[in-house]
Parts: structure tokens; sequence; C-alpha cells
């Protein structure tokens, strides 16, 4: 099965400040838990077939991602007190 996959580059910000946050959206992600379609087959209370709306994407199909990145001071390895 194709698989798309989506690369974030960080890149420190130009205008740095101590609990500096950068918000990114990646949007139109297909919905991997309807695969796509927005609905599922169900059937209802007289065991017809109908469309139950998927409960990720609202129907849409897609997902949007929203990511945060909080940017702070590093840390060198076996600097803090050891
Ligand atoms: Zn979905």
């Amino acid at each position: 099965m194709s698989k798309t996959t989506r690369t974030i580059e960080l890149r420190h910000p130009d205008h740095y400040h101590p609990g500096s946050k950068e918000r990114l959206v990646s949007r139109g992600l297909l919905c991997n838990y309807c695969s796509g379609n927005g609905f599922f087959w169900g059937s209802d209370e007289y065991g017809h077939h109908t469309k139950c709306e998927c409960p990720v994407c609202k129907g849409s199909g897609e997902v949007d991602a929203l990511i945060t990145i909080e940017w702070t001071p590093g840390r060198k390895e076996g600097s803090n007190g050891a």
C-alpha cells in the first residue's frame, strides 16, 4: 500500500527568546481510521445499511496536524550537575 510521508525541517527561529513557540499546520492528511472514506457502513436499529460518520475526521476523509514546537535552551550531555 502506498504511503505519504511529510517531513518537518527544524530551524531555530530568527528572533529567539526562551519559551518561543512555533505553530505549524499540515493540512489534508488522509484519515487512517476510515482510509479517507469519511464514513463506515453500519446498521441502523432496523438492520438497514447506513453510513456512519467517521469519528476521527467527521466525514471529511482528511485530518489536519497542528504541531507546536517550543524552543528551550539546550543542555549538553553530562553537564547537568553530574
Ligand atoms: Zn476518517
